[in-house]
């Protein structure tokens, strides 16, 4: 067949309620049935556990290496040779519980790797933690807070013990959550991230960008958290608004001829100023520019005031609180650079838990915000206090610890992003880091899923500063750096130094600082693959005779596994660990040769080839979740309730890229009664194997493929079923390919539901006749169709709804599968027969004709109150120019809607289906069009039910009364909103439209219920 046939995607909506009126004896009516060992209520909490067990014990998801042995090949050659599928879990926090974000992420990773496994890809999800530096440093904290001790009590060794063994005892809570979840990771590959071999590499990575220069420690003006003790990144600081103060204090000249009134929002900062500066072309001070003033509380040990000078520079706006700012250059970003443009004196005046730190002031050792009380109460009583006025600001918080943040100078270490990268052998430079990663997604190399985050992407990168690396815990990758107490070197090694590099002294101790966490996670796409030099194996292996660890070769994960394909994300971590991933990736990478021993290009140098951003999952009324709030959901407890499969169903078939979820427990319950009715179609089926068995017929579970492919000559419902269900798999397939999982989910659900169980279920039951006389060879045919399109339909839905499938497809092979695992089954494919692949075999549709003569005359049927148990009569008026029917085709262009279904003929033939869903015992074809009350009219036909009506006439006259006033006051209604122009012309096209519609419809029913009226008989 040609797979480039495009089809006709239907609208992705639910299947219509087609409460079939008419039950045939089905699996919940037969309580006594052993229907293959499946018990009779669908309860997820008894199959659950024990599949999520299944799965890690028995390693499904352990996956080879490509090229290192084993691996069934793929029947399909094409899938044969395809690249592997590679993933990496987000690593969540080693502190973490799984959040509703997580179960979204992890739900979309999860289809994703079954999906291209099940296609017969070598499908790899790597899981691992992180160690999460300040998030699991403060757990530690608090735990010794609450036994009255703390970490400088402790000491570091201690302290850091302390927290491995926090680490072993509940650092696997999360990962045991994804375990239960079924999330079919490759467990034997789990990380930790300061587990050994990474730590090598780390520290590798620090020293070979130290050796490049790109690696320097300098004086700046950082985030600091007075709480944590750290300093922070901005991407880690959030701002509040607040109500602040502006505070004017008076500076004195220091010849006493004058003064100058400045503005400040933290005049506990005055005792560091070291100048005043003022716009340049503020004419209201340039005559003072050049002044020295007399800086007030500044005297410390009763010594005089500081002198510092008024000094003109931009930054000073005329229009902000006086247009003179005290500038300090150790606790503000800005006023560092002033005092870098000026060369200022930085003067340190709070400590690192926010004191006042200068000795000899009667201020030494206070709380920055008692200082300012004080300083202020100091100044007004000294006359220097003009006034306070409020002033709104943007305070920053350490999102950790809720401290505001507070701008400090400090020694910190930075990765130079900007500063061109020096060639190994001595030539032209190369791209500065940030630049390469910018060409990366330029070129292409990087695809977004929505594509508008490229442009935040390249935004952010375009303006990037040096990145602060290091922290202030004592919880992480310890920078491998030694300073001399000597000659004040510094020296940067892989291995701990004896001695100082610079003067041979052995008086040498290690720098404090840890990395930011996301340094280290930023190396994770090649580092959890064994990168040259760092790899475990090969460092254990390795002679020193081997030389450098950069001569060592790939190692087979790397060259199998890199780049890997995709990363699943939130927004929330684009800055944070996307860029840096693909930053760090491509610069590391484009240094490892490929496996050939060519030069490696970008494009196999990035560390994803395409990145996915997800969106949040929001509350039922589109809320935040947030715990002020109390309306977070806990995946788990929801998972308890519903069942994991119902809830990643709901998860998928909401997510839409770029729209956030709001997660709705009906929606929820409605999954769950979507499981609950394939459940119950299993039970259907396995009691007809059984009652086939008895009858001595016995389906061949080992050739269902053989029924999948269909024949001319089969009945038409199965040619009808083979036809939806291979347009379902070439929907889904073509939905996951473009991260459409709510498409995808929905054409599942309409074709499990809708085609499948609603339709097809309830026609084939008229051929599952087993007894003395019965067609025996149609029963067998029928019920070997049935079997190899529910089990098809199972590893189609198996992605999305791992236990349930896994579960009724063990019953169905009784407890024989061809595979240990449905999840190692093979995804359908297209399967049907050539004969009836090509458009010309348009009978593959007669049956959605029949479908929509049936679902109108189970409509008439209701209208007119026909008992269930009542056959009729029924006529038939093909429409002279029938439109195509509607349901999915697979029509090439030149061949939509040759087709023109002669609907009588469908009907008469298929005589045994009306009357078994739709209880019609005569079929007449009438000449001319059916207008009556008992008819319906489509585009294809005209249909009508004979029927006499046993009408209660006074009930009857009173209903059409009611319905008819109901309709004049719509059509009043609707007059009067099409005829306000003002309405017209503001609202959009498509709302007109649709009312105008709408007073259409309630016109035509307005009159139809006018005129049944009028044809009432008069009461008697
Ligand atoms: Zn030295």
């Amino acid at each position: 067949m040609n797979r480039k046939d495009s089809p006709n995607s239907p609208a992705p909506s639910q299947p219509k309620s087609q409460d079939n009126p008419f039950p045939q004896p089905s699996a919940e009516s037969s309580a006594e049935s052993p229907a293959s060992n499946l018990p009779k209520a669908y309860d997820p909490s008894r199959i659950e556990r024990r599949w999520a067990e299944y799965w890690v014990r028995e390693r499904l998801f352990d996956t080879q290496t490509p090229g290192a042995g084993a691996g069934t090949p793929h029947s399909d050659p094409e899938m044969r040779d395809s690249k592997p599928f590679t993933m990496l879990l987000p690593p969540p926090n080693v502190t973490g519980r799984l959040h509703m974000g997580h179960m979204l992420n992890q739900t979309e990773m999860d289809i994703l790797t079954r999906w291209h496994r099940m296609s017969g890809q070598t499908a790899l999800w790597v899981p691992g933690t992180d160690h999460a530096g300040i998030a699991t440093q403060m757990m530690v904290e608090r735990q010794l807070a609450s036994q009255g001790s703390d970490r400088k009590t402790l000491g570091r060794d201690a302290f850091t013990a302390r927290v491995w063994e926090w680490k072993r005892q509940y650092g696997s809570a999360i990962t045991d959550q994804m375990r239960r979840l079924g999330a079919s990771v490759d467990w034997s590959r789990e990380y930790f991230t300061m587990d050994d071999h990474l730590n090598v590499a780390v520290k590798e990575a620090f020293v070979r960008l130290y050796e490049q220069g790109l690696i320097y420690r300098g004086s700046y003006i950082v985030n600091w958290d007075p709480v944590q003790q750290t300093a922070v990144s901005d991407l880690e600081v959030t701002h509040e608004d607040r109500l602040g103060k502006l505070y004017h204090i008076r500076y004195p000249f220091a010849d006493g001829t004058g003064e100058i009134v400045v503005a400040t929002t933290r005049p506990e900062t005055m005792l560091g100023d070291t100048a005043v500066a003022v716009n340049p072309t503020d004419e209201r001070y340039t005559a003072m520019i050049g002044k020295l003033v007399s800086l007030p509380l500044s005297g410390v040990n009763g010594a005089a005031n500081r002198e510092i000078p008024i000094l003109a520079d931009v930054w000073a706006q005329p229009e902000f609180g006086t247009g003179a700012v005290k500038v300090t250059p150790a606790h503000d970003p800005n006023d560092f650079a002033i005092g870098q443009r000026h060369a200022l004196a930085s003067i340190t005046v709070l400590d690192t838990a926010a004191h006042i730190d200068l000795p000899g002031s009667p201020f030494h050792g206070m709380d920055r915000f008692a200082a300012r009380e004080r300083i202020v109460a100091a100044l007004d009583a000294a006359g220097l206090l003009v006034e306070i006025r409020d002033h709104n600001l943007a305070i920053a918080i350490s999102q950790r610890s809720g401290a505001v943040v507070e701008p400090r100078l400090s020694m910190q270490w930075f990765l130079a992003v900007n500063r061109p990268v020096p060639s190994a052998e001595g030539g032209a430079a190369r791209a500065s880091i940030a630049q390469t990663a910018i060409d990366a997604v330029r070129d292409g190399h990087i695809k977004f899923t929505p594509s508008m985050y490229e442009k935040t992407y390249m935004e952010w990168l375009a303006n990037i500063h040096d990145w602060c690396i290091s922290r202030q815990l004592w919880w992480g990758h310890r920078i491998p750096a030694w300073h001399c107490t000597a000659c004040h070197a510094i020296t940067v090694a892989r291995e701990t130094p004896a001695a100082c590099n610079t003067c041979g002294s052995a008086d040498i101790t290690q720098e404090t600082d840890v990395l930011d966490t996301w340094f280290s996670s930023g190396l994770l796409p090649f580092t959890v693959f064994g990168w040259p030099g760092t790899d475990a194996s090969l460092l254990s292996s390795r002679s020193e005779a081997e030389g450098p660890a950069s001569s060592l070769g790939l190692t087979p994960d790397l060259a199998a596994f890199y780049p890997t394909s995709v990363l699943v994300t939130g927004f929330d971590i684009l800055f944070f660990w996307v860029a840096r991933m693909i930053m760090l990736g491509t610069h590391f990478m484009l240094d490892v040769a490929m496996p050939d021993g060519s030069p490696r290009q970008l494009a196999e140098a990035v560390p994803f080839r395409e990145v996915y951003i997800h969106a949040l999952v929001r509350d039922a009324n589109r809320e935040k979740m947030s715990k002020t709030k109390g309306n977070v959901i806990d995946p788990i407890e929801i998972v308890e309730r519903f069942g994991t499969d119902a809830v990643r169903f709901t998860l998928a078939s909401m997510a839409s890229p770029g729209t956030d979820i709001a997660f709705s427990e009906a929606r929820t319950e409605g999954n769950r009664a979507f499981a609950n009715k394939i459940w119950n179609a299993a039970r259907f089926l396995f009691m007809n194997l059984d009652r086939a068995r008895e009858a001595g017929i016995e389906v061949d579970l080992s050739k269902l493929a053989n029924a999948l492919r269909g024949t001319v000559d089969a009945p038409i419902e199965t040619k009808w079923i083979l036809y939806q269900l291979n347009t379902t798999v070439i929907l889904v397939n073509s939905s996951l390919d473009n991260y459409r999982f709510d498409e995808a989910a929905n054409y599942i659900y309409q074709f499990f539901w809708g085609d499948f169980c609603d339709w097809y279920l309830e026609i084939v039951k008229l051929r599952l006749n087993y007894g003395e006389g019965s067609d025996k060879t149609a029963a067998t045919e029928a019920l070997t169709t049935l079997v190899a399109v529910f089990e098809a339909a199972l590893r189609l839905s198996s992605p999305f709804m791992p236990f349930i499938t896994e579960e009724i497809w063990h019953a169905l092979y009784r407890g024989k599968p061809p595979k240990k695992s449905i999840a190692l089954a093979e995804f359908p494919g297209w399967h049907l027969d050539a004969s009836l692949s090509t458009p010309a075999n348009e009978d593959m549709r007669e049956l959605q004709a029949l479908i929509e003569v049936i679902g109108e005359i189970r409509s008439l049927r209701k209208d007119f109150g026909i008992p269930n148990h009542e056959r009729i009569e029924i006529q038939i008026h093909p429409a002279d120019e029938p439109a195509t029917l509607g349901a999915i085709y697979l029509d090439s262009e030149e061949n939509v809607s040759l087709h023109t279904p002669d609907i009588y003929k469908i009907a008469t033939a298929n005589k045994e289906i009306l009357a078994g869903l739709a209880r019609v015992n005569e079929i007449s074809l009438s000449a001319s069009p059916l207008t009556g009350a008992n008819a319906r009219s489509t585009a294809n036909f005209d249909v009508a039910v004979l029927y006499e009506r046993q009408i209660d006439i006074p009930a009857e006259r009173e209903r059409l009364t009611k319905d008819l006033a109901k309709y004049e006051k719509g059509l009043v209604a609707a007059e009067r909103q099409l005829s306000n122009d003002s309405f017209i012309a503001k609202a959009p096209a498509p709302i007109v439209e649709g009312l105008r519609k709408q007073a259409a419809e309630t016109r035509t029913l307005h009159d139809k219920t006018r005129a049944a009226l009028d044809a009432l008989p008069p009461d008697n």
